[in-house]
């Protein structure tokens, strides 16, 4: 989104939710056997934690196998590679810091992060809770507004990754970090106390918990929310869920173990009953297909050539060398001429501080991200910030109002500013943003260095037109990572702005503030430079998939 267009983002609706989240699944009550979590037996452990979970809090009888694929992964050694599965993802336009947060790598080579991970929890969220004899019949459409994973970012459920009904997901805390989500990882199999202290410090990163998104009704009027729909999970849900696995896995270095919140639990008292009606064989189909796909992936050398296939797309989040390296247009490619001048925009940095001020969302709580003061009242300011966790994972939140009350009073950073403007930012709210970097216009998310604001009367450039520059061509950039890549000259119309007019555009250069490219970005309307449309359908394409939220 450009400097002075916040109105078109807003969610339009308020939760009535509070304190419900605090208690996602439902809590059932029968008490049944505990897994042999202490005992060398791999195969027998894995297999007690895939009792398939009935209604009521009841678990099936333990599979006598260990169902295809996971009897060939299961206690062998890694045979899926980082760069595949990233080459698999970035062809997909899927970012890693949507899967629990990007993949580490040192001196170039990649590095296991989560050494301690050793299951994998599935858990649905049973939530909402609809007092009706049906579910709404749009649950698996965009249209359900417990689909926007914004809403669960910003609940305070202990997860990881939540996997809305469309298959979408979203990360609330990196793979790396611990989270408690079973009462067994809390270590409330021991009473009160430092037995209890103790299990849980070690149990801490063992578990990798993923809630998927599940309303639930009730089968009777007295008994709880009991009932799931069927089936319980949308397939999508469940690739998602196997690309979720195999990502965890791949960065621990060993295949986890997938479990089931409940027979993590039982039988502890009140362990919950999810997941419910949960196609243990559909979502081992998905797993199936998608390590024959990592299989096939190609990976792109990062960086140098010109020979990168056009097919792939690239997510703003996790951008390389290889995004930049289109091909010279030819004659053929190259369209009409335009004269342009040009100035540059960029999103205010931040970083994660836990404990800081917290960014609120227009329902007043927290969107899960918080600064510190003085990078609060510059986002505030204004109005787009980009907080990074320092994992390697980044979220763009715009503004959104000013409603509520006041949270910071900003006056000692900003001293000359008027009393009444000091007033307004400190009741700032803010909200989600689709991109890692942003939205420009038709929901498209914003890549540093690609993507370009355009009069909004689309003349002479169009929303979603390429055009290439010559003199950016072979530029040095760097890229949000930290490394650097040289700029192949295209850009790409996804943005506009109050203040961009006919043939002035406005480049978006991410987080970083300084001009990219003074060689023809000159910030004055007599700093003229040549661009040229250009017509190439697997070049749009590329660039069209880059800018898909
Ligand atoms: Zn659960």
């Amino acid at each position: 989104m450009n400097r002075g267009d916040k109105t078109n983002m807003r969610l339009g609706f308020k939760l009535a939710v509070a304190g419900l989240f605090l208690s996602l699944c439902a809590s059932a009550s029968l008490a049944q056997v505990s897994c042999p979590f202490d005992a060398t037996d791999t195969d027998r452990l894995a297999r007690c934690l895939l009792r398939p979970v009935r209604r009521g809090g009841n678990l099936g009888s333990t599979p006598a196998t260990l169902p295809a694929p996971l009897d060939a992964l299961i206690g062998k050694p890694m045979n899926v590679s980082a760069e595949k599965l990233q080459a698999h993802l970035r062809a997909r336009g899927i970012n890693e810091a949507d899967l629990g947060g990007a993949f580490v790598f040192r001196g170039g080579r990649f590095v296991n992060d989560l050494t301690r991970a050793r299951y994998f929890v599935f858990h649905d969220t049973s939530f909402p809770e609809i007092n009706a004899p049906d579910f709404p019949a749009d649950i698996n459409t965009a249209s359900w507004r417990f689909n926007r994973l914004s809403v669960w970012l910003a609940t305070p459920t202990p997860t990881h990754v939540f996997v809305n009904r469309l298959g979408e997901s979203a990360t609330k805390a990196n793979f790396s970090q611990n989270v408690n989500g079973t009462k067994y990882d809390s270590g409330r199999d021991a009473p009160p106390g430092a037995e209890r202290r103790r299990r849980a410090a070690a149990r801490a990163g063992q578990f990798i918990h993923i809630e998927l998104v599940q309303p639930r009704r009730k089968s009777n009027p007295r008994t709880f929310f009991d009932l799931g729909p069927t089936p319980g999970m949308t397939a999508k849900q469940l690739d998602r869920l196997a690309l979720l696995y195999v990502a965890a896995s791949v960065r621990a270095g060993r295949w986890l173990l997938p479990a089931f919140h409940l027979a993590v639990d039982s039988p502890l008292r009140d362990a919950h009953d999810d997941p419910q009606n949960f196609d243990l064989d559909v979502w081992l189909g998905s797993l199936r297909t998608l390590l024959s796909d990592v299989e096939a992936a190609s990976v792109v050398p990062d960086g140098g050539g010109t020979d990168t296939p056009l097919g792939g797309t690239v997510s703003a989040g996790s951008l390389s060398a290889a995004d930049f390296n289109l091909p010279e247009p030819t004659a053929a490619t190259r369209g009409e001429r335009l004269t342009l001048w040009s100035t540059f925009y960029h999103v205010f940095p931040a970083r994660q501080l836990d404990g800081g001020q917290p960014l609120l969302g227009t329902n007043g709580r927290s969107l899960g991200a918080s600064v510190s003061a003085s990078d609060w009242c510059n986002a505030a300011l204004e109005g787009t910030v980009a907080v990074s966790n320092g994992a390697g994972a980044t979220r763009t939140f715009n503004f959104s109002d000013r409603g509520g009350g006041r949270q910071l009073d900003c006056s000692r950073f900003f001293p000359s500013v008027a009393r009444a403007t000091i007033n307004a930012l400190a009741r700032t709210r803010f909200e989600v943003a689709r991109g890692a970097f942003g939205t420009g216009v038709r929901g498209m998310a914003l890549v540093p260095y690609r993507s370009i604001a355009v009069d909004n009367r689309q003349r002479p450039i169009p929303f979603g037109a390429v055009i290439f520059i010559p003199q950016a061509r072979g530029k040095e950039i760097l890229l949000p990572s930290g490394a650097t890549a040289r700029h192949d000259g295209y850009f790409f119309a996804a943005d506009t702005g109050g203040l961009i007019k006919l043939n002035h555009i406005d480049v978006f250069s991410g987080t970083n503030a300084r001009n990219p490219f003074p060689e023809f970005i000159k910030s004055r309307e007599t700093g003229t430079f040549t661009a040229f449309f250009i017509n190439d359908p697997a070049i749009t394409a590329r660039l069209t998939a880059a800018h898909r939220p």
